[in-house]
C-alpha cells in the first residue's frame, strides 16, 4: 500500500481507497480497458459519455484504450454517423472490453471479456 494525496483536499490517503477518508472525494476505482479488432478498427472509434457528449477516448484496431471512471458511466461507442452502440461501464474493479464487428460484418459489438474485482 502506498500513500497518495487526495486531489481534492490534499491530505494523505491510501492508494487503495475508493473515497478520501478525510473529505469523501471519490477516487478512481473503475479501470476500463478497451481493445478493438483489426476489421472494425480500420476506422477510428470514439468512446463518448452518453450524458455529457464528451469524448472519453478513441482507438483503432490493435490499440488499447484505458479509461478511469469515477462513477457508473453510460457510453456511446461511435463508429460512424450511423453505426454506434451503447453500453454501461460499471464502477468497480477492472473490466476489459472488446469491440468487434457484428455478425456478417454488420454493426459493431461491444462486449466484456474479463473482470477483476
Ligand atoms: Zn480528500
Amino acid at each position: 500500500m502506498a500513500l497518495i494525496h487526495c486531489p481534492e483536499c490534499g491530505q494523505e490517503i491510501s492508494d487503495k481507497s475508493r473515497v478520501c477518508v478525510h473529505c469523501g472525494y471519490p477516487l478512481v476505482c473503475g479501470k476500463i480497458k478497451i481493445t478493438c479488432d483489426k476489421i472494425v478498427g480500420k476506422h477510428r472509434i470514439s468512446i463518448m459519455d452518453a450524458e455529457s457528449g464528451e469524448v472519453l477516448g478513441s482507438l483503432c484496431g490493435g490499440e488499447l484504450l484505458q479509461l478511469n471512471i469515477k462513477k457508473e458511466t453510460k457510453i456511446i461507442v461511435k463508429y460512424s454517423m450511423f453505426l454506434k452502440t451503447t453500453a454501461t461501464l460499471p464502477y468497480d474493479g477492472s473490466h476489459t472490453y472488446e469491440i468487434t464487428s457484428g455478425a456478417g460484418g454488420m454493426g459493431i459489438v461491444f462486449r466484456e471479456i474479463s473482470t477483476i474485482v
